[in-house]
């Protein structure tokens, strides 16, 4: 009779008694390694069970590397650092906007203690979170007021809310538009109590079409910046400064969700004109609303501005509890904020603008220099013409040039972009035309070690 192969398995005190876990359990506790171990021996034992080979070693010092490979897993945060090879700058799936500096140390120098989140120290008394922003809001975009919540989808959320629930919103069909997967402007609008009144039509909307809608339940008009798409041809759309001059007589208000929330000029020579939150204010918008995440380049927020009475009327809204920012988010974007005070700094200081206007030639010398040092160290790469995206739902369509650094070798491109995936720091990477490529634009330069190592280990 042959012998029952699970009988291979040693056991738990054989395995700890071996020289190879006294590491491992000098520097663990006993019962998580114990665990670990059992956890270990299971899948040892269904794999003997379902009639695999048992693996090439059985012996102690395999189950020690195993066991420790198992903890160190667990150990392992499940939100971690990446690497962005992608090129897209804004990356929603990556956490869209890295902070500047100035940002991180603000955030950090409220993170471990108390602050003044709401308290006057003035007065020394109660205060309000929403006041912190408010004064470089007002300053940058010409506001009479302002107020921050946790992301643009809830800007839109509480602006209409406020201004029209249980009335009806004006919307131009054209810009009932889906953003990311789970934003769509009319699912927003029903969910703050207002009714969606559509006109127009997909590619034009005019002027006499909102004239035509708007009566005694009109809440609010709200104009909605097409981010993630274009559409050409056959096309109208009426202005915003046509839409105030109808709605301002009519004491209807105008909301503009801006949604990338740029606010100076274009960040790249490559990208067209987009409008700024003063810009539409100027142009008449009674709120504009906008992402602190995008174009911004600061924390996940959402920033409402424009007249005072209805900020007002939000911040009393219920809603706002709801939807309220925390001290590190309003630590992050007031320092954000404060860089854009001078449009050098902020396009030097600020990662998203810094990566946006990288010129060419300054990128291209970066992929070469990189290339060539996997080339020095025996790997195949080589740098080819690609465009980087701006991502984020912003400038759709937009492409900036791009040098990639595209990866040779004996692995296959998938192959190669899941270890690059599976290696620390994990990095993300395109394929195009069955290579693995490399757009060092959203990679900071003092990131360019990191990405070398990981690089070679997963060409390894
Ligand atoms: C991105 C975007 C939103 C959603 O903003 P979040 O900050 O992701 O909630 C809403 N409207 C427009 C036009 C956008 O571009």
């Amino acid at each position: 009779m042959t012998r029952d192969p699970r009988r291979a398995i040693p056991g738990v005190d054989r395995l700890l008694a071996d020289a190879a876990f006294a590491p491992l359990l000098a520097s663990e506790a006993r019962g998580r390694v114990v665990a670990a171990l059992r956890a270990v021996q299971g899948e040892v034992r269904a794999g003997l069970a379902a009639g695999r080979e048992p693996p090439e070693a059985r012996d102690a010092a395999w189950y020690a590397s195993a066991v420790a490979a198992r903890l160190r897993a667990a150990a392992r945060p499940s939100l971690r650092p990446v690497l962005n090879a992608t090129g897209v700058v804004l990356h929603t799936n990556l956490g869209r906007a890295p902070l500047a500096g100035a940002a991180i140390e603000a955030l950090v120098q409220v993170a471990g203690g108390y602050a003044n989140l709401e308290y006057e120290l003035e007065g020394g008394r109660r205060g309000s979170r929403y006041d912190h922003c408010v004064g470089l809001l007002r300053e940058l975009t010409g506001a009479e007021d302002a107020l921050v919540v946790n992301n643009n989808a809830a800007a839109v959320l509480l602006a209409l809310n406020t201004v029209a629930e249980g009335r009806e919103a004006v919307i131009s069909r054209g810009e009932l538009v889906e953003i990311g997967d789970s934003f769509r402007v009319a699912e927003i609008m029903a969910k703050s109590g207002a009714r969606i009144v559509e006109v127009g039509a997909t590619n034009r909307t005019h002027l006499a079409d909102y004239a035509a809608a708007l009566s005694q339940a009109t809440g609010a008009i709200l104009k909605v910046h097409r981010s993630n798409f274009r559409i050409t041809g056959f096309v109208a759309e009426a202005t915003l400064g046509e839409l105030a001059a109808l709605a301002a007589p009519r004491g209807i208000p105008v909301i503009n969700d801006l949604g990338s929330g740029l606010l100076l000029g274009p960040p790249a020579a490559e990208l067209p004109h987009e409008p700024t939150a003063a810009e539409a204010l100027r142009a008449g918008a009674d709120l504009v609303t906008m992402s602190g995440d995008k174009l911004l380049g600061g924390p996940q927020a959402g920033i409402i501005a424009g007249r005072s009475r209805w900020i007002a009327a939000m911040r009393r809204n219920p809603l706002a509890r709801a939807l309220r920012p925390d001290k590190l988010t309003l630590a992050a974007l007031e320092a954000t904020l404060s860089l854009h005070r001078d449009p050098e700094t902020a396009r030097r200081e600020v990662p998203v603008l810094r990566m946006l206007g990288a010129g060419a030639e300054e990128l291209a010398a970066r992929a070469h220099a990189f290339a060539g040092r996997l080339r020095a160290l025996g790997h195949e790469a080589e740098v080819v013409d690609g465009a980087s995206a701006v991502g984020g739902g912003a400038y759709p369509g937009a492409e900036l040039p791009a040098a990639l650094v595209a990866l040779g070798g004996a692995r296959s491109a998938a192959e190669l972009e899941r270890r690059l995936r599976h290696g620390e720091p994990p990095v993300v990477a395109r394929i195009t035309e069955g290579r693995v490529v490399l757009d060092l634009r959203t990679i900071a330069p003092a990131e360019d070690a990191a990405l070398l190592q990981a690089v070679t280990d997963a060409l390894r």
